[in-house]
């Protein structure tokens, strides 16, 4: 009996030592996986999402119909976020309602680059990657100032 029972045992504990083991080697790659998967700094809010243009084509005019809600999301001036972009995009642009037209046909994609352009000049602070920046100015220099980090960039003028 007792034969048995050390038998018993042994295969018991064989088997429940894999299983542990095997449980535990898991859970370390899970960890692991966890840890990877995990941003670099645990204290940021949610990452900045960058705002989608709504593009549309009107015979040779180009709209973007969600302009004011772009320069929101950014918490920006809408005239400055009008002037990047036709600077970027070569065109001219009127503001009706909440609507930017461009008066000649530009891309989609091409719009997208140059808010994106805009975002990483004029709002994303370089070091955190944070959206909350305003603009300062340090011996007669425009600079972009972080909140929530305290990094700051030169940044070009607008012309
Ligand atoms: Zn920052």
């Amino acid at each position: 009996m007792v034969g048995h029972l050390n038998a018993f045992l042994s295969v018991f504990l064989s088997v429940y030592g894999q299983i542990s083991a095997m449980d535990f080697s898991n859970y370390d790659a899970l960890l692991e996986r966890a840890h990877g998967q995990l941003p670099e700094r645990i204290n940021t809010t949610a990452r900045f999402e960058m705002p989608q243009v709504d593009i549309l084509m009107e015979g040779n005019k180009t709209i973007l119909k969600n302009f004011v809600q772009v320069a929101k999301a950014f918490s920006r001036e809408e005239g400055q976020l009008q002037k990047f972009l036709t600077k970027e995009l070569g065109s001219y642009s009127t503001v009706s309602g909440e609507r930017l037209i461009f008066n000649k046909k530009v891309y989609g994609k091409k719009i997208g680059d140059a808010v994106k352009r805009f975002a990483a000049d004029y709002v994303i602070c370089p070091q955190c990657g944070k959206p909350d920046t305003h603009y300062a100015s340090m011996e007669g220099i425009k600079i972009l100032k972080c909140e929530a980090c305290g990094a700051w960039k030169p940044i070009k003028a607008i012309v």
